[in-house]
């Protein structure tokens, strides 16, 4: 039984929570901290056995936990990273990775210097069973070599800390940034951050919605675009045109519904729904390679990769929207 800490109590720690209480046999939430009380109590009232830490750093060292999963707000991960990497514990650590390249650079230097894989970052799309299948029509040859990736990324609202215009590429995008770099085997060159008119619907911080245009090295194109206030539910798209035929991310499985003229599908209005399966998949496959003590998902140098391509992006949106180099550190020989 892998015996784990959770530090952030927030809506994803929840999640965390319940599908290693009651989806995985061979794993059990020990431990629990974070700065509010409130949601600290959420996850103690419904399983007492879980024991509460005002301090993350406690919990950390603990002889009780095995393994750490960091939930935290986003500038806060690298710390809590860092120290469950000193302490030579597995630690899961939800998207990004961290808020700068320079944190993550600093866990990976972090790691290196440990001398073995110890953190796990939470890109739960590449266990989503629709990019598998997407995956596997490039890989297979059978649409030819991939040209140009179009995604979208539309979420009613922004939930948990309240979002900025930095955050939609640094905090959403980041997944599209790593699943390009994972069904294209290939790294970002280029990056252009346009705004258009804002939706009046945004907070007074957060210009939205905003398109992105990536170059990789390899010259294919990718377009994105980020919509956090779409107001009409959670909506992911993603086609890959290759030479010889295109693959799309099928839509989850709903019915669709004919009803007074109309024909109706339903679409989650949170994310959480979205990719409910492939949260319990992510997690199974954490707790396995936990078990075997070698890592096989996404690592720091997946994290430090995504937070380049959204300092690329910031940089270009404050430069007026100009395509600026994506600037990223020589690949280590630890993560070859
Ligand atoms: P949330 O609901 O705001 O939860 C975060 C929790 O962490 C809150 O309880 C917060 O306390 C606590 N916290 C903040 N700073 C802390 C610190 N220094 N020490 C201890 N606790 C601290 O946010 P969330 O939506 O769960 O997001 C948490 C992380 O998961 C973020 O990094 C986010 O990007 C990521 N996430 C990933 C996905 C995905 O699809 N993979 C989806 C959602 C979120 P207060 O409430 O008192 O501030």
């Amino acid at each position: 039984m892998i015996k784990l800490g959770l530090i952030g109590a927030g809506g994803i720690g929840r999640m965390h929570t319940d599908i290693i209480m009651n989806q995985i046999p061979g794993a059990e939430i020990v431990a629990v901290s974070d700065i509010s009380a409130e949601n600290r109590a959420k996850i103690t009232d419904q399983y007492p056995s879980v024991k509460s830490f005002d301090d993350p750093h406690e919990l950390i060292k603990s002889s009780l936990t095995d393994a750490v999963i960091v939930t935290t707000w986003d500038r806060t991960h690298e710390e809590f990273v860092t120290a469950s990497i000193r302490a030579g514990k597995h630690v899961f650590c939800e998207k990004p990775l961290a808020d700068t390249k320079k944190a993550c650079v600093n866990i990976m230097e972090a790691e290196i210097a440990a001398g073995k894989r110890y953190l796990t970052v939470g890109f739960m799309r590449r266990y989503d069973s629709g990019y598998v299948q997407v995956k596997e029509a490039i890989d297979s040859g059978r649409i030819g070599r991939p040209l140009l990736l179009h995604e979208q990324h539309r979420n009613a609202h922004p939930t948990g800390e309240k979002h900025t215009t930095d955050m939609s590429a640094n905090g959403a995008l980041v997944h599209e940034f790593d699943i390009t770099r994972w069904l294209t085997g290939d790294e970002y060159e280029t990056a252009q951050l346009i705004c258009p008119r804002s939706t009046r619907n945004a907070d007074e911080d957060l210009i939205d919605p905003q398109m992105v245009i990536l170059r990789t090295k390899g010259g294919i194109h990718v377009d994105l675009e980020i919509y956090m206030n779409c107001i009409y539910g959670y909506d992911i798209h993603c086609e890959v045109v290759g030479e010889e035929g295109c693959a799309s991310l099928p839509d989850p499985a709903n019915a669709v519904i004919r009803e007074k003229g109309a024909r109706l599908y339903k679409i989650d209005p949170v994310w959480v729904n979205r990719f409910a399966d492939a949260y319990v998949t992510e997690m199974r496959d954490w707790i396995k390679c936990v078990e075997k003590d070698s890592l096989t998902g996404p690592s720091a140098w997946d994290g430090y990769a995504a937070a380049a391509a959204a300092e690329a992006c910031t940089r270009s949106r404050l430069a007026g929207g100009q395509v600026v180099k994506v600037e990223m550190m020589d690949k280590p020989e630890f993560y070859r």
